[in-house]
């Protein structure tokens, strides 16, 4: 460990201290090789700012808006650390959060309510508020207070693992309004990392990435990269090329891809709403993300409602019968191609 990283964080890891280490006092801050300010804003939020003239990205990072949701908490823990040893350069500003430190704790996906639905500055503060609720509050301020500063690009990845398998196993969900061309840029840089599929959505949803997009003019990605699983046992080998990636960009190293993949572009068909307790689906609840239907299939029902697949192609996400009623029980999705141009 090195004598910086013992500063901030005394003989912990960036994750141990986050979790376990003392509250923080003022912003603790120092500078590290090659000219790079280190500062501490708040527990689990921890900013490099290479020093110099010349503009920069800005690269938000965040992992554990679900708690149980442990590789891409773990992956940070050893960036920060190579940063520290100096085995990354850092060469762009560079924002990284542990989300939900309470449920991280826990070993659950929440406490109290889903982090992934409270990034929304309408919330009006209440003195009963969860901790879910005032931690997404101070993660807004610091992402609006990072994005505020001039960048080349603004780009956020909010690092996710999924509970339910998958056709594609590593996936993009991506909230911009319009594609810009770093939109575009992305995508391509997302395939080669093993993206293999990216589903667009302009539905104005409170997920941290939405929030980025839409209020902090950033590029933003909910990546979902593979199965939950518990601390220590995950292998991150599975991530390789994910974090070969992440490297590259923090360091502004030319990423050499093993490969010339290109993820599969999809957008949102229908979001499907739980209206009344009669809601069923119509496949079996151990059904994969992204199974393809075919045309006249059923799949929900509800009282005086049923979804019938309307066109070749469509696909399955994020089916839930167990939600509250008001909320999206599953979303229906077609590849970009055979997008009506009505909907376009
Ligand atoms: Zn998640």
């Amino acid at each position: 460990m090195t004598n910086s990283q013992q500063k901030l964080f005394g003989k912990r890891s960036f994750l141990d201290f986050t979790l376990n280490g003392k509250p923080i006092e003022g912003k603790p801050h120092l500078m590290i090789d090659n000219n790079v300010r280190v500062e501490l804003w708040d527990n689990g939020v921890l900013y490099f700012h290479p020093q110099g003239d010349s503009l920069q990205q800005s690269i938000l990072l965040s992992v554990g808006v679900h708690g149980n949701e442990t590789a891409p908490i773990e992956i940070i823990d050893q960036l920060v650390s190579d940063i520290f040893a100096g085995k990354i350069v850092v060469k762009q500003n560079l924002l990284i959060v542990i989300a939900n430190l309470q449920s991280i704790k826990a070993s659950c996906r929440e406490v109290v309510e889903n982090m992934n639905r409270l990034f929304n500055n309408n919330f009006t503060p209440k003195s009963d508020d969860s901790d879910e609720r005032e931690r997404s509050r101070r993660l807004m301020k610091y992402s609006q207070h990072f994005f505020n500063q001039p960048a080349l690009q603004k780009v956020h990845y909010d690092l996710h693992t999924a509970i339910r398998g998958s056709v594609y196993k590593k996936f993009a969900i991506s909230p911009n309004a319009c594609e810009l061309p770093t939109t575009g840029y992305q995508y391509g840089l997302l395939g080669q990392w093993g993206i293999e599929a990216i589903l667009s959505t302009q539905q104005n949803s409170p997920t941290y990435s939405a929030f980025t997009a839409n209020t902090c003019g950033a590029t933003s990605f909910t990546l979902e990269l593979g199965q939950v699983k518990p601390f220590g046992e995950n292998d991150l080998d599975d991530f390789s090329s994910v974090i070969a990636g992440l490297k590259a960009t923090i360091s502004d190293d030319e990423y050499l891809p093993m490969n010339n993949k290109v993820a599969k572009r999809f957008s949102v068909a229908v979001e499907v709403l739980k209206q009344t307790d009669n809601f069923r689906l119509g496949f079996s609840s151990d059904t994969v993300n992204f199974t393809e239907f075919e045309v006249g299939d059923v799949l929900a029902t509800d009282k005086d409602y049923q979804y019938i697949v309307a066109s070749s192609g469509e696909r399955i996400l994020f089916p839930n019968e167990q939600v509250a009623i008001g909320q999206r029980a599953l979303v229906i999705i077609r590849p970009q191609d055979n997008v009506e141009a009505s909907t376009l």
